[in-house]
């Protein structure tokens, strides 16, 4: 194999970077991130937006700090490690990814959807057709990687160009090839021609190419990417992952495809559906999709809970524990109206969790992120443990901490129901164990179900949409005081420097969560007071399930007050000068300034 493919790609000498890789809900990705096995469906558009489109979708983003967090006291731990937020789990232990991950992409100003695959193994693909143990965890990850596969318009196979095309690899390409024939992905780029469907390619990437070096002293490179070149899917293009090398021949590939595709399609050349779907979405509430985080200890059931919502088996799912990894984010359509559910990784405390164990760390820490930018966080408990753990009742707390929306799902419902014990006790069992151990999360909505079984499922939605409400809800100012006067004429608050405490009036600075101003004649009001109202204002305008920010101020002074203060301390008018005055007025006449002439003498000087 001495064959020196000279005209084998011509490199540009511009480094391009993957501008901006985002999951669909908004984080980024590293280019770190494309040393995997990546499918590229639905080129969407290209347009010349700069980064700060970019810069608007990771807003929410900016929520919490990703920095390195111990939180004490039992709570939520997590030992923040190299990565960097928004980025698929990397590390280089081969079969990290498991699920398939969507994010939006952007080269060089073509945005596209792509999704990060679990590698594939050419030589266990036989579990994948049903030959061997079909419900295995290497079988469940084929066939996620085949549906990504089955997707896309663009499929991009990465191999180590430092290895060379192993038998694995070799197997591999013949179930691509195989794939192909299904007539969804073809390996001929000529078909659109014939067809006059969109293009669906297969390209290989050579990775691991670093620099220019490789092609003049690595024969070893060289005969690697002439062999690769002559399995049928065209020539190789040489990049580096790690480095952004070689991706403007990669978007050369995806902008010729997005305009074939564009074209197919009867739509314009010049496009920005992804800015525009973004504008509507940030202006049209009703566009603007749920963000909905599952949340939970390992082996609880999320995934087999988002599978049945989804009706697919969209996450991996099964007994090992902590088989999910990466956050699997996945927009999805609930009575027409848009969510982003999300499934996470099980969580653990950090006592718990095998200290070597980088990944789980990354899973946890990928977890609370997407609790960060949650709208409604569900907490999934087992409910055959009879009773709500430590650390549910921990993540319950920071969902709330964090200013999100919490439901509790008590799934495994099938497992302990019988008929004296139905799944509403179960509800009000697990509000009661909240409640004893946080007052202010009393009356969290909890629904019961069995995932497995699709029993009671279809009822989180709606508590779920109903939570959203809740939390994003604007109250007016006048039922808010209205409110304010009864809780007040009931219980006024505590004296404080002998004074009476007022609160005079209340407004609501925000939603999600409800955040109040409390206009008082003081600066604080004591934390007992402050429960009482917080409760009472739970009760009073449903918001159960999470935070109700009171922030109190000290209202302005009374101007006057003010203007009385100046007069009686200092300057021309104030008591120290009019009493100079009366006794220079007194010592230089003998008697005290009568008052009808004081006035007459300020008015004059007035
Ligand atoms: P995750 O780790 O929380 O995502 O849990 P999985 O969804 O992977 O499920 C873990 C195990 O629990 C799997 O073996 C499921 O079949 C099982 N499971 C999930 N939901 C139910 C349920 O409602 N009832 C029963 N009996 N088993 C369930």
């Amino acid at each position: 194999m001495s064959a020196q493919p000279r005209t084998l790609h011509c490199r540009s000498s511009k480094r391009w970077e993957i501008d901006s890789i985002q999951p669909s809900d908004g984080t980024s990705l590293s280019n770190e991130h494309a040393e995997k096995f990546f499918h590229v469906p639905d080129a969407l558009s290209t347009s010349g937006s700069g980064p700060s489109q970019d810069k608007e979708l990771n807003k929410s983003y900016r929520l919490g700090s990703d920095k390195k967090k111990t939180r004490s006291n039992g709570r939520i731990s997590y030992r923040s490690p190299s990565k960097r937020s928004g980025e698929a789990i990397v590390t280089p232990v081969a079969g990290t990814t498991r699920d398939r991950r969507e994010c939006i992409g952007r080269i060089g100003g073509v945005y596209f959807r792509m999704i990060d695959t679990a590698g594939v193994d050419g030589e266990k693909l036989d579990v994948a057709f049903g030959k061997r143990g079909s419900t295995s965890l290497d079988g469940a990850m084929i066939r996620q990687t085949m549906e990504a596969a089955r997707q896309s318009d663009l499929v991009l196979l990465m191999f180590d160009a430092r290895v060379g095309v192993s038998s694995d690899l070799a197997e591999t390409i013949r179930w691509l090839r195989k794939i192909a024939m299904e007539g969804k992905v073809s390996a001929n780029p000529d078909a659109e021609e014939s067809t006059g469907q969109a293009q669906r390619e297969i390209v290989i990437l050579a990775n691991k190419l670093e620099g220019d070096r490789w092609a003049t002293m690595n024969s070893e490179v060289m005969d690697n990417l002439a062999e690769i070149s002559r399995v049928g899917f065209g020539e190789p293009i040489p990049i580096s992952a790690v480095h952004g090398e070689g991706m403007a021949d990669l978007a050369v590939v995806i902008n010729q495809l997005t305009r074939k595709k564009r074209k197919s399609l009867g739509l314009a050349e010049e496009y920005d559906d992804f800015e525009t779907e973004a504008r509507k979405q940030k202006t049209d509430p009703e566009k603007r999709p749920l963000q909905l985080a599952i949340l939970g200890r390992q082996n609880v059931g999320k995934s087999t809970i988002v599978n049945n919502l989804l009706g697919e088996e969209r996450v991996i799912a099964g007994d090992t524990p902590g088989l999910t990894r990466d956050s699997i984010s996945v927009p999805w359509l609930w009575k027409n109206r848009p969510v982003q559910i999300v499934d996470t990784a099980g969580i653990r405390r950090g006592a718990k969790r095998e200290r070597s164990n980088e990944i789980e760390d990354l899973a946890v820490l990928d977890a609370m992120r997407a609790m960060k930018t949650a709208d409604v966080a569900v907490l999934v408990l087992d409910a055959q443990a009879q009773y709500i753990q430590r650390q549910e009742l921990a993540i319950a707390d920071a969902v709330v901490r964090e200013g999100r929306a919490l439901v509790v799902a008590a799934n495994k419902m099938d497992l302990i129901v019988d008929a004296d014990y139905t799944a509403k006790d179960f509800a009000v069992a697990v509000q009661d164990q909240i409640e004893s151990r946080y007052p202010m999360l009393r009356r969290t909505p909890v629904v019961a179900m069995s995932s497995l079984l699709g029993e009671n499922v279809r009822n989180l939605m709606p508590v779920v949409f109903n939570a959203r409400d809740r939390w994003e809800r604007m109250i007016s100012t006048g039922q808010l005081n209205r409110w304010k006067d009864e809780v007040m004429d009931e219980h006024s608050p505590p004296m404080q420097n002998h004074r009476p405490t007022k609160i005079k009036y209340i407004i609501q600075t925000k939603g999600r969560p409800p955040t109040f101003l409390l206009f008082c004649n003081v600066s604080q009001l004591p934390v007992n007071y402050l429960r009482y109202l917080t409760r009472n204002f739970q009760d009073t305008f449903d918001m159960f399930g999470m935070e109700v920010r009171l922030v109190v101020k000290r209202s302005a002074e009374n101007p006057f007050d003010g203007k009385k203060q100046k007069k009686e301390t200092t300057g021309i008018g104030g008591w120290q000068g009019r009493q100079k005055r009366m006794t220079a007025h007194l010592k230089k006449t003998g008697s005290p300034i009568q008052k009808g002439k004081r006035m007459q003498r300020q008015k004059k000087r007035w």
